[in-house]
């Protein structure tokens, strides 16, 4: 039985209450013990010295492209970059081509997972067929064969009906709905926040209301049916307070934040780059901050990346044209150590819990601790090492990234998939 021990790091596990010095011994892929001075002849070590040693980071938010559009990112190259950025679990977004909208396709998802991905990969079915909206997906089957929630991400259920419809039957799988949150009505057309940024830079602006009205909506149906209701990449300060009534309530209403719409604003982007094109929009400095606030006030469960990677041919057109969505596995510790962390917004144990119990909790994986019996899935980071990003060098099949070339302090250091070491910074 193959056994690793991760010596001497500072354990930080939220969902177990820990938080000291500790070696972690993991044994046939899975937690064997957690304490000081353990000793373990014969097992491959990992000296931690210096680092934080945290459960598995789990993105619950990856858009890995296969099937269908491998030359922008793949199973195995999206889950090598998660791994680079601390990830040891994904969790898929059904659009593909075909779309993830019935067992078949995640079958094929879970195969080629199980064959060429370094992390577990979690897919994610689609709400409607072909996330066309109109007709329910086979929530059912998919469930069978192993999706741990629905969404028709990229695009919103414009009609409330068939969401309605969606979150009963979600309900009674026992699977939360993701909602990609946008009114298309009031965003069509758009492509970055409206405001006088847009303004200046003469691009059609997507008003926060379209996030706000969709958001509104959804904690109504989910009141209405109970479901447990997700929202991905909140970006605007009125959906951030919506949650928070929504929880004030007493509803299963969750977020999730990504990375860069807590770390940048449309007055901080490049103009006409279209590294800096996604949806949402990077909002007003007003709406990134309410964002960290939520963060820091307990709103906002989880960070999420929206990894969406797309070739270089299709970001290199005119603004208005390119696709939206940037690549984020690999600078995503880095940007919340840089915003929430240092800026001590919040404390190193609720950065953890954000990747970690989090969206564990959300998804209801029985990941997302280090507790004894707990599959062998270890982040190990630090929060000084001085480091910068290049894409070029990135494990995604993309280049995608407004973040090339930025200088971060602290990182991923070792990521460890079931007791496996499956990436280690060069030094390390
Ligand atoms: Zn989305």
């Amino acid at each position: 039985m193959a056994q690793l021990l991760i010596k001497n790091g500072r354990v930080i596990d939220p969902a177990a209450g820990r938080d000291a010095v500790a070696d972690v011994l993991i044994d046939d892929g899975r937690v064997a013990k957690v304490s000081a001075d353990i000793g373990a002849p014969g097992a491959e070590l990992l000296d931690a010295r210096g680092c934080i040693v945290a459960p598995g980071f789990i993105d619950m938010h990856v858009h890995l492209r296969e099937p269908g559009i491998e030359h922008a990112e793949t199973i195995e190259t999206g889950s090598r970059a998660a791994a680079a950025g601390g990830f040891t679990s994904i969790c898929a977004m059904p659009n593909t081509l075909p779309v993830n909208d019935n067992a078949t396709v995640t079958s094929y998802i879970v195969d080629r997972a199980r064959k060429y991905a370094v992390t577990n990969v979690f897919p994610i079915g689609a709400i409607t067929r072909d996330s066309a909206g109109e007709e329910l997906a086979a929530i059912g089957s998919m469930k069978q064969a192993g999706i741990v929630a629905i969404s028709d991400d990229g695009h919103p259920v414009m009609n409330a009906r068939v969401m309605r419809r969606a979150m009963e039957f979600a309900r009674s799988f026992d699977l939360p709905v993701i909602d990609h949150c946008e009114d298309l009505h009031l965003s069509a057309g758009g492509d970055m926040h409206e405001g006088p940024q847009s303004v200046r830079l003469g691009l059609r602006g997507i008003p926060a209301a379209s996030e706000d009205v969709m958001v509104a909506r959804d904690i109504l149906l989910a009141e209405l049916t109970g479901v447990r209701f997700h929202v991905a990449h909140i970006s605007s300060r009125r959906a951030v307070a919506m949650v928070a009534y929504a929880r004030q309530k007493g509803l299963a209403v969750t977020c999730e934040a990504t990375p860069h719409h807590f770390a940048l604003c449309d007055e901080g982007m490049a103009p006409y780059d279209s590294n800096y094109k996604m949806k949402p929009p990077l909002r007003s400095e007003c709406d990134a901050a309410a964002v960290i606030e939520g963060i820091a006030a307990g709103v906002v469960d989880a960070i999420a990346t929206d990894h969406a990677p797309h070739p270089g041919s299709e970001k290199m057109q005119e603004f208005e044209k390119c696709p939206f969505g940037i690549i984020g596995l690999e600078t995503a510790l880095g940007l919340a150590l840089e915003k929430l962390v240092h800026t001590g917004k919040i404390s190193l144990a609720r950065l953890v819990a954000l990747f970690t119990s989090g969206p564990a909790g959300i998804l209801k994986l029985d990941r997302g601790t280090l507790a004894p019996g707990a599959p062998g899935d270890v982040t190990v980071f630090d929060t000084a090492s001085e480091w910068t990003y290049d894409v070029n060098r990135s494990f995604s099949k993309s280049r995608n990234s407004p973040f090339d070339g930025h200088a971060f302090r602290g990182g991923p250091v070792a990521t460890v998939v079931g007791g496996a070491v499956v990436w280690r910074r060069d030094d390390a």
